[in-house]
């Protein structure tokens, strides 16, 4: 049986790559481009004349970077994002060109990125510190007597988020900096930007106020860089949060990541519904042993969860070293710990229809144990049913787990729920044909289209 839905092959080979997946692996990640897409297309038309980057650093935070970028673009997104530069680097050599989108890259130290590449490349880096100007500068004079490209930089500013760019305190000696490079046409200033720190708590007055003070300071950085003769273009501020919620600063072009994953960026927000996302990620696995177990018996290290009635178990095969949560664990009062939590849910078929149950005991590091609260014969549960973790659906109360349900369980975010998923669970791609044209679905590897 399947606690899955039903799987749209494109092809018979999809079917084949699909079957293929299950015999290679206990576990499988399907993301569905077409959500990806609709989900772009959705964050498009609520972002208004602005632009919009997807946000796909992080491997597409964990979706596949290169089928997650084609699908936002075929969205409508003009723009992608990465944190690393190599990240960037692997979008234009996989052949997303400059023709189709702007790529802005953010995280690097100073001293050792391939500077000269990006520029080469037309990827766009952002500058926050002295040793990146200093850099950037170098790289340029190379880049600008080589193949005539100036560095195309944005101007990163620290309006209140504690993290990368000038504070207001630093920024004329960044200014005096600046300017000198874009008149000896070493650099092109084309964004002025910056990040919220609690964008994503509407209802919380105090975090509404200090999101205001941030915009507020943002401002004043572009006075000042007008005062120095250096506007940029583009400015950009929002996250998914601030997609959403505040069209007042969605100015040249947003930056949504987790919106375009189908995910609200924080359930205190509301659900993927609410704002019209659908989750695009799909994780099932397919059981290991199933079998009878009595009362009282300890699952798992620690015993921390000891069964309370005669009962069955079932292995699912993935463990932390494939990304699943140990802080996702089960307890019950039982256990040697005397706690009570629920673990992760996990969404499996019986005769009965789709039940949650939970992780039940500690996740080790290839697998982890729940408890079915019943006999598999009776349940009709099987070694080698296939069971949901997380995807598109309502949440666990509607017997539809999200990412958002297992971070709870785990006490983080489904933001890492997502990304931490390792290479050891493959990602293949529904929709893939319907969403990308034959130059884009020839970029996907074969084996991974369903
Ligand atoms: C990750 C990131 C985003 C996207 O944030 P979401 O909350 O996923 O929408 C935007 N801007 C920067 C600088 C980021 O690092």
């Amino acid at each position: 049986m399947t606690a899955a839905g039903v799987w749209e092959f494109s092809s018979p080979q999809g079917l084949a790559h699909y079957r293929n997946a299950l015999e290679s692996y206990p576990a499988q990640c399907i993301v569905d481009l077409r959500a990806l897409r609709d989900n772009m297309r959705h964050l498009v038309s609520v972002s208004g004349d602005a632009a919009v980057m997807g946000v796909v650093k992080a491997d597409a935070y964990g979706h596949g970077l290169i089928p997650s970028a084609l699908a936002a673009l075929a969205g409508g997104a003009t723009w992608l994002g990465t944190a690393q530069a190599r990240e960037a680097l692997a979008l234009r050599r996989s052949g997303i060109g400059v023709d189709r989108c702007h790529i802005l890259t953010w995280v690097y130290n100073g001293t050792q990125v391939p500077f000269e590449q990006l520029i080469e490349q037309d990827i766009d880096i952002s500058v926050g510190s002295f040793a990146g100007i200093t850099r950037i500068a170098q790289a340029a004079r190379h880049t600008v007597a080589s193949c005539g490209k100036r560095a195309r930089i944005h101007v990163k500013v620290d309006s209140g988020f504690g993290r990368n760019g000038f504070t207001p305190e630093s920024f004329d000696q960044a200014l005096a900096a600046l300017v000198p490079l874009v008149e000896e046409g070493l650099i092109e200033i084309i964004g002025q930007w910056s990040h919220l720190a609690v964008a994503d708590s509407p209802d919380v007055p105090e975090f509404v106020a200090s999101t205001d003070k941030q915009i507020a300071t943002f401002h004043e950085f572009t006075a000042r860089m007008k005062q120095a003769g250096i506007e940029a273009p583009i400015r950009h501020l929002a996250n998914t949060a601030a997609t959403l919620d505040r069209p007042d600063i969605h100015f040249e072009l947003t930056r949504p990541g987790v919106g375009l994953y189908g995910y609200e960026p924080d359930p205190a927000m509301g659900t993927p519904q609410t704002y019209r996302l659908r989750p695009a990620m799909t994780l099932q696995a397919q059981l290991g042993t199933v079998k009878d177990v009595a009362a009282g018996h300890g699952i798992s290290y620690g015993r921390t969860y000891l069964t309370p009635d005669n009962t069955s178990t079932a292995i699912v095969p993935i463990g932390y070293a494939d990304g699943i949560h140990r802080s996702a664990s089960g307890f019950d009062m039982q256990g040697a710990q005397h706690v009570n939590k629920p673990g992760g849910p996990v969404r499996i078929m019986t005769r009965e229809g789709a039940r949650v149950l939970h992780v039940s005991g500690r996740v080790c590091m290839d697998q982890f144990i729940v408890d079915l609260h019943g006999k598999a014969s009776e349940l009709g549960v099987q070694e080698g049913d296939t069971v949901v973790l997380f995807g598109p659906g309502r949440g666990e109360q509607a017997g539809e787990p999200t990412a958002d349900d297992w971070a709870r369980a785990a006490d983080t975010i489904s933001y890492e729920i997502f990304t931490c998923l390792r290479n050891r669970i493959p990602r293949l791609y529904v929709h893939a044909p319907e969403v990308l044209d034959d130059a884009d679905l020839a970029l996907l590897d074969p084996q991974t289209i369903l």
